[in-house]
């Protein structure tokens, strides 16, 4: 896509700092570094967002997450990492272009919070929801 800043990235358009590269994924620094060694992992091919994604295209970029996070770890000695997607405006993207943050957590005071709030369980409601969702494989 032209006009697609991540797919510029991927045709050597315009700069960026790859740590990992092969056939179909490229991974390289977030120009924020949310926390040191902050990391996004691509297609090469342009996809907008998770919703836009087939099986293979999937397989490939996911595979490839275990491994680059393992690099981040042993070499920043990171103690964990958070993974985050967005998908939709709604949900903080704003480069539509799909990506996988990774995150290092070097330390507890690197200033992310992702948490989750907590709510006391309604079973009957987790059941109709359940029903409703259920896809078969
Ligand atoms: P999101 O908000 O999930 O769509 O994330 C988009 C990310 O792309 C942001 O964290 C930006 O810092 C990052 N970003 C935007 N332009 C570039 C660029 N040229 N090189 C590296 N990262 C970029
Ligand atoms: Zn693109």
């Amino acid at each position: 896509m032209t006009d697609c800043i991540f797919c510029k990235i991927v045709a050597g358009e315009i700069p960026s700092s790859k740590i990992y590269e092969d056939d179909q994924v490229l991974a390289f620094l977030d120009i924020t570094q949310v926390t040191p060694g902050h990391t996004l992992v691509i297609p090469k091919s342009h996809v907008a967002d998770i919703f836009d994604m087939d099986s293979e295209v999937a397989s490939s970029v996911f595979a490839r997450v275990p491994k680059i996070a393992r690099q981040l770890k042993e070499k920043l000695g990171a103690k964990g990492l958070n993974i985050v997607n967005n998908n939709g405006e709604i949900a903080g993207q704003t480069v539509f272009h799909s990506h996988i943050h990774l995150l290092p957590r070097l330390e507890e005071t690197d200033g992310l919070d992702i948490r989750f709030d907590t709510h006391e369980p309604d079973f009957e409601k987790l059941g109709k929801l359940a029903q409703e969702l259920y896809l078969e494989a």
